[in-house]
């Protein structure tokens, strides 16, 4: 049987992923849960998330489905924040062996729309009766669609996945300061980089891989296998945890971005690849966020923008000048796209523009006004040419990325590329 389990926490606490690893430890009992449950990102521009839009996806061989069924909602019952009007659980079972190849296409599409596009409940909930799913949907029951894309994921093999060890504090310590030890962390990083990321921001001097939220997860590490998240977390020391969990995960994969060769196929609360043109020069705004615009072969064009929390890589953006080509990647929103990684492919020559010398005294000639050439005002010399100095460019061709601190959990780390 497959669980698909998601929307159970609020921003005041819990997580879903903490669930999921209290439901697989009581489900024991009723039969022989698999190893490295799934860890879902789904759409990382859903307005309904409380933080990362996880969901969770179980798989468990059992001689009892109801009693499973029946405790994996009365865990729901007893742990999710219901009384948060954002909260809206929702849980799909699928009896694997019942599922035909033609379903199986159907959750597998389903998987992937709900991490590329947005997904409505009504449809969701069609989908579930159309192919007979049990499947508990509280209050809206939003939460199902998270739910059901978790066993879309589980029955799908051809995705490009990563492992995710996560430490739950003991729930009394919940909303406390959390105790990790930093330099603990940081030789845990540098024992298993470039198999783990985004542990820590060294250029920043941030811990990336502790949360700041009142939730039960203490710290959680990424990396490529299961040896290598549970070695770097054996280094680390810490206040007592009650539990962990190792997650397989579709985290740093870029699963969400779609490849796109216009600009007017982009849509808001999605994410693209797309090649062009940079066309403005990148700007500095308010907040010290930088933003230009790019140019498409069909003479389109879009707003980028680099956010102040992705620190040095604005000042990368900021060396683009009028006509280099890039490829950008990342999420839009209120039509700008919010840069995750960048591919300069080539650079213009860009030139500086300067009065003429005078050929007699060698000082530099005054202009005469608009389109009136040049005049020296002691020799009485006359120049219509300007002179064109090359200006080195500051910038190399290739791939660059945002710091650590300031990647969504779905993108790419450029290491794994
Ligand atoms: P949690 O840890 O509880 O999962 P979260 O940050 O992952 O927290 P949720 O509280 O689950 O966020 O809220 C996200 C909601 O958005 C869920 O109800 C989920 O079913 C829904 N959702 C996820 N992906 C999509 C999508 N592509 N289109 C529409 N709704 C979506």
């Amino acid at each position: 049987m497959i669980i698909g389990i998601d929307d159970t926490d609020s921003k005041k606490g819990m997580c879903t992923t903490y669930l999921g690893a209290l439901i697989i430890e009581g489900l024991s009992k009723y039969g022989k849960v698999y190893e490295n449950p799934l860890l879902i990102r789904l759409n990382p521009m859903i307005p309904h998330k409380t933080r990362g839009n996880a969901s969770i996806g179980i798989r468990i061989d059992t001689n009892s489905p109801e009693k499973v069924i029946d405790f994996v909602i009365s865990k729901i019952k007893e742990f999710a924040e219901m009384e948060d009007k954002k909260t809206n659980p929702g849980v799909v079972f699928i009896f694997e062996k019942n599922i035909s190849k033609e379903h199986t296409v159907k959750l597998v599409k389903f998987f992937n729309d709900a991490v590329k596009t947005v997904l409505s409940i009504q449809d969701t909930k069609n989908i579930i009766e159309e192919l007979g799913l049990k499947s508990k949907g509280f209050k809206n029951g939003r939460g199902l669609i998270g739910a059901l894309a978790a066993c879309g994921a589980m029955l799908d093999n051809t995705w490009d996945y990563t492992y995710e060890y996560i430490a739950y504090r003991k729930l009394k310590s919940c909303g406390t300061k959390r105790i990790v030890d930093k330099d603990s962390i940081y030789k845990a990083d540098h024992a298993t980089y470039p198999k783990t990321w985004d542990t820590v921001d060294i250029e920043n001097n941030i811990i990336v891989c502790v949360p700041r939220s009142p939730d039960p997860v203490l710290y959680g590490i990424r990396g490529e296998s299961p040896e290598i998240v549970q070695y770097a977390a054996s280094i680390i020391q810490s206040e007592p945890f009650e539990r962990f969990c190792v997650y397989k995960t579709n985290q740093g994969t870029d699963m969400h971005l779609i490849f796109v060769n216009n600009i007017s196929e982009i849509e808001n609360m999605h994410s693209y690849s797309i090649e062009g043109v940079v066309s403005s020069i990148p700007t500095i705004i308010q907040g010290g966020h930088t933003i230009f615009k790019i140019l498409d072969d069909a003479g389109e064009e879009i707003y980028c923008a680099a956010y102040e929390p992705t620190k040095n890589f604005r000042k990368i953006i900021r060396k683009l000048s009028i006509g280099d080509r890039i490829v950008v990647k990342g999420s839009v929103n209120k039509d700008t796209l919010n840069i995750e990684k960048i591919e300069i492919k080539s650079l213009v020559n860009c030139f500086e523009l300067s009065n003429p010398i005078c050929p007699i005294c060698n000082k530099r000639m005054k202009s005469k006004g608009m389109k009136q050439g040049y005049k020296c005002k002691k020799c009485k010399t006359h120049s219509n040419s300007v002179i064109k100095t090359e200006l080195k460019r500051e910038l190399l061709i290739g791939l660059y990325e945002v710091p650590p601190s300031a990647r969504r959990h779905i993108a790419k780390p450029l290491i794994r590329c």
